[in-house]
C-alpha cells in the first residue's frame, strides 16, 4: 500500500469544495457521469482504430444507490486508470484544475451554476469518502483502489477486478442524505443526463404483476442515446419532430414550426428549434430552449448566449463550442458565441423565408400565432430585421395580409398627405373602432389590424424605419384630419356660435371635463359631431398598459376631442333650433351684458398704459365688480343653453350616437337614447 499526501496549495480546497457550490450540489452526477461516458467513447474510438482488439461488450453505465452502505456509485466498462494514470489524471492534473476553476469562482458563486469544470473532485461536495477502483483497458495492468477522505491524504493499493473499467463509490456524508434517495437520483439522471450518448442503466424496469409493481430483470435505461437533433434531418419525419417536442414540453401544445440546425464549420452546432403557439403572456417565459454539450444538459438560462428574441423559441442546441466554464459576461463578449448566435438568427430567417416563399398561404395562416416572435425579433435585432421585412406581414381588417412592400404600393396613391407623408391607418379593436374603420374605408383607405401583444410596440419600431411614414389610429382624428389632402377651409361659424354650441354640445355630454370642443370644416358626407382621442395621448397610455407600468402617462386622465362639424347641415338645423328656443330669453341676457362689457373696456382702456400699482383702486375694484357681474349674466346664458340642450332631442340624439360610435355610451344613458331613438321614429 502506498501512501501520499495530494499536492496542494490551499490546504482546505476540500472546506472550500464542500460549502462552496452549496446551491448546486447536484451537478457532481452530472460530472461523474460525464467522465463516465467520455471514458467509455474513448475506449469506441480505440477500438474503431484497431488500437483495442477486444470484445467491447456491453457499455452501460450504472449509477446504483445503497441505502444501507450509505454509498452511491457510478459504474462504467471504459478505459479505465493504470496507478500511474491514477496518480497523473486525479492526484495532479484534476486536482489543479479543480484548484483554478475555484479560484476563478470565487467572487462570483452564481456564474457556476450550471458550468462545466470542477470534474472530479465536486464529488467531494456531498462526501466524506471517494473511492476509485478502476482497471485499464490495455492488456497486463493491475486494478487499483484510490481513496480520499476529504482531506489532502490519499492511499492507492491493490484491488480485485476482474473486468475493465472504473466504479467510483462515493460514501454520501450525512449532510446530503437526499442523494440517496432514489427518486432524488433519478430526477437529477431526468434533468442532465437523458440525452447522453451511452446508455445509463439505473435500477431495474417495473411492471404491474398480480395487482403490484415488482421490478423486472430489466435494467430501466434512463436516457436517448440518438435523440433527435442527433440524427441527419433526411432521415426525419414530420411526426419525428412533434414528438421529441412533446417529449420536451409535455403540455404544450404542437409548434408552428421547427428549424433543425446542423453546422459543422466553423463551429460545431446542432439543435432543433421550435415556434411555440402560445395563447397567453405567461406562457412565453415558462419552457425555455435546453443547452448541450455534447449531449449533456448544462442549463436552460440562454440568455446571452442565443439572440435575445430566440429566447422565447423552444428546443435544444446542442455545442462543444460554447465555452461553458466561463462567466456569463465573458460568455456574451465572446466571438466564438457571437458567431453561433448570428448563425442562429440568419438559419430562423432563411427557414422562415422559406416557408413564406414556398407556402405563403400556410405562412399567412399561422402568422398570427407567429408574428409575436418575428415582431420582436425585428425589434431587437437589426439584422434579423433586415432578413424579415421580405417575409414579415401586416394584416388589415378585411384579413388580408400583405408584405411591407405590397401594403406600401396598395396605399401609396390614396394615403398620401398634403405634406408628402405616407399614413398607415391602423385599428386595435375591430368591433370596438368599426365605425371609424367602416368610414375610412368608404372613402378608399385601407385599415390594419394591430391588436398582438406587440403591435403598439412594433408599429413605433416601424416608424422608425419607414421612411416618410406615420401609423395613425383610424379613431385619432376624423378621417378628413386623419390623412389631409387639402385644406379645408374655415369654418363659417362666428364666434359666439361657437361659443353657444360649445355649452350646448359640452351640456349633453355624461363627463364634459374629459372633453374639449373642436370645429372642423367637414363635408356633409362626414358625421355631424364625433368623439375622437389624440394618436399622441393614446399611445403612451397604451405603452405604459402593455409594460405593466403605469408611468406618468397612465396616469393621465383620458382625454378626448368633441369635433363639430361645422360644414354640416345638421348644425345649422342645431343653431336655428337654438335661436328658437332661447334668442328672446338670451337677448334680454345680453342687453344687460354689452354695457357691462363697453364700460369694462374702457376702464381697461384708460389704465392701459399704466403699471399695475399706478391703477387708481378705485378703479381696479370697479373693473372685478364689472367681471363678476359679467360672469353672472353668463352664467345665466349658458344655464339657458344647457336648458335648451338637456330638452333638445335634435342635440341629444347628435352626441349619443357619436358616443356610441366610440362605445361611450353605457348604461343609463344608452337606454335613453335607445327610447328616443324609438320616439324619433
Ligand atoms: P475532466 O473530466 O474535465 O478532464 P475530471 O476532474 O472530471 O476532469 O477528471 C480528470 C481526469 O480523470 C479525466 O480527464 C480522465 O482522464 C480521468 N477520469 C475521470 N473519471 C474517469 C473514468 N470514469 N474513467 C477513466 N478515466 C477517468
Amino acid at each position: 500500500m502506498q501512501k501520499g499526501q495530494i499536492n496542494v496549495t490551499t490546504e482546505n480546497i476540500f472546506p472550500i469544495i464542500k460549502k462552496f457550490l452549496y446551491s448546486d450540489h447536484e451537478i457532481f452526477l452530472r460530472e461523474l457521469i460525464s467522465n463516465a461516458v467520455d471514458a467509455t467513447l474513448k475506449l469506441k474510438t480505440l477500438a474503431a482504430v484497431g488500437d483495442y482488439k477486444g470484445e467491447l461488450g456491453d457499455l452501460t453505465i450504472r449509477v446504483n444507490v445503497d441505502k444501507k452502505k450509505k454509498t452511491l456509485s457510478v459504474s462504467d466498462r471504459g478505459i479505465g486508470m493504470t496507478a500511474d494514470e491514477i496518480d497523473k489524471y486525479i492526484n495532479q492534473i484534476a486536482l489543479s484544475s479543480a484548484e483554478d476553476f475555484l479560484e476563478k469562482y470565487k467572487k462570483d458563486a452564481n456564474a457556476i451554476i450550471g458550468h462545466f469544470g470542477l470534474g472530479f473532485y465536486s464529488s467531494f461536495m456531498v462526501s466524506e469518502k471517494v473511492e476509485i477502483i478502476t482497471k485499464s483497458w490495455q492488456p497486463d495492468t493491475k486494478a487499483v483502489k484510490w481513496t480520499c477522505d476529504g482531506t489532502p491524504e490519499f492511499t492507492i493499493e491493490d484491488a480485485k477486478k476482474e473486468d475493465r473499467g472504473t466504479d467510483i463509490v462515493l460514501h454520501i456524508d450525512d449532510e446530503s442524505k437526499e442523494f440517496l434517495e432514489e427518486s432524488r437520483i433519478e430526477e437529477i439522471l431526468k434533468k442532465y443526463c437523458r440525452y447522453l450518448p451511452i446508455e445509463i442503466a439505473f435500477g431495474k424496469e417495473k411492471e404491474w404483476k398480480d395487482g403490484k409493481m415488482v421490478e423486472t430483470g430489466k435494467d430501466r435505461i434512463i436516457n436517448n442515446t440518438k435523440p433527435l437533433w442527433t440524427r441527419k434531418p433526411s432521415e426525419l419525419k414530420h411526426e419525428d419532430y412533434i414528438s421529441f417536442y412533446k417529449e420536451l414540453y409535455p403540455t404544450q401544445d404542437d409548434p408552428l414550426f421547427y428549424i433543425h440546425l446542423n453546422v459543422d464549420y466553423p463551429f460545431t452546432l446542432t439543435g432543433i428549434l421550435y415556434f411555440p403557439k402560445i395563447k397567453n403572456q405567461f406562457e412565453i417565459q415558462k419552457n425555455k430552449i435546453q443547452l448541450y454539450s455534447n449531449q449533456v444538459f448544462v442549463t436552460d438560462s440562454v440568455e446571452g448566449i442565443v439572440p435575445e428574441f430566440l429566447t422565447l423559441l423552444h428546443g435544444v442546441l446542442d455545442s462543444p463550442d460554447i465555452p461553458l466554464n466561463v462567466s456569463r459576461s465573458y460568455l456574451q463578449s465572446d466571438s466564438n458565441v457571437k458567431k453561433i448566435s448570428s448563425h442562429i438568427t440568419k438559419k430562423v430567417a432563411d427557414r422562415l423565408q422559406d416557408i413564406f416563399k414556398n407556402d405563403r398561404k400556410e405562412f399567412e395562416k399561422k402568422w398570427d400565432d407567429l408574428k409575436l416572435f418575428i415582431e420582436y425579433g425585428m425589434m431587437t435585432d437589426d439584422k434579423f430585421y433586415e432578413r424579415a421585412e421580405k417575409f414579415a406581414l401586416l394584416k388589415n381588417t378585411e384579413g388580408q395580409y400583405f408584405t411591407f412592400e405590397e401594403y406600401k404600393n396598395l396605399i401609396k396613391e390614396n394615403q398620401t398627405d398634403k405634406h408628402k407623408n405616407l399614413i398607415y391607418l391602423y385599428a386595435t379593436d375591430r368591433e370596438e373602432q368599426y365605425t371609424f374603420i367602416d368610414n375610412a374605408r368608404s372613402k378608399g383607405y385601407d385599415v390594419l389590424q394591430m391588436d398582438g401583444q406587440l403591435d403598439v410596440h412594433f408599429l413605433n419600431h416601424l416608424e422608425t424605419k419607414f421612411k416618410d411614414s406615420r401609423f395613425v389610429r383610424v379613431d385619432s382624428d376624423v378621417i378628413g384630419k386623419l390623412i389631409e389632402k387639402e385644406d379645408l377651409g374655415e369654418s363659417k361659424l362666428t364666434p359666439e356660435q361657437k361659443e353657444d354650441l360649445q355649452e350646448v354640445f359640452l351640456s349633453a355630454l355624461p363627463d364634459r371635463d374629459k372633453f374639449m370642443v373642436v370645429f372642423e370644416n367637414l363635408g356633409e358626407n362626414d358625421s355631424p359631431v364625433m368623439v375622437t382621442q389624440s394618436e399622441f395621448m393614446r399611445r403612451m397610455k397604451d405603452m405604459s398598459a402593455l409594460s405593466g407600468d403605469a408611468g406618468i402617462y397612465g396616469n393621465f386622465p383620458d382625454s378626448f376631442n368633441l369635433v363639430v362639424n361645422a360644414g354640416h347641415p345638421l348644425i345649422e338645423k342645431v343653431l336655428e333650433e337654438k335661436e328658437k328656443k332661447t334668442a328672446a330669453r338670451l337677448s334680454k341676457i345680453t342687453e344687460k351684458i354689452e354695457p357691462l362689457k363697453k364700460t369694462k373696456e374702457e376702464l381697461e382702456k384708460a389704465n392701459k398704459d399704466k403699471k399695475e400699482e399706478e391703477i387708481p383702486q378705485q378703479d381696479k375694484d370697479r373693473i372685478s365688480e364689472l367681471e363678476k357681474k359679467i360672469n353672472e349674466f353668463e352664467e345665466k346664458r349658458k344655464e339657458i343653453l344647457r336648458g335648451y340642450a338637456g330638452k333638445s332631442k335634435l342635440v341629444g340624439q347628435m352626441i349619443d350616437l357619436a358616443l356610441l360610435a366610440n362605445n361611450m355610451l353605457r348604461g343609463e344613458k344608452l337606454n335613453a337614447f335607445v327610447k328616443r331613438s324609438i320616439e324619433l321614429l
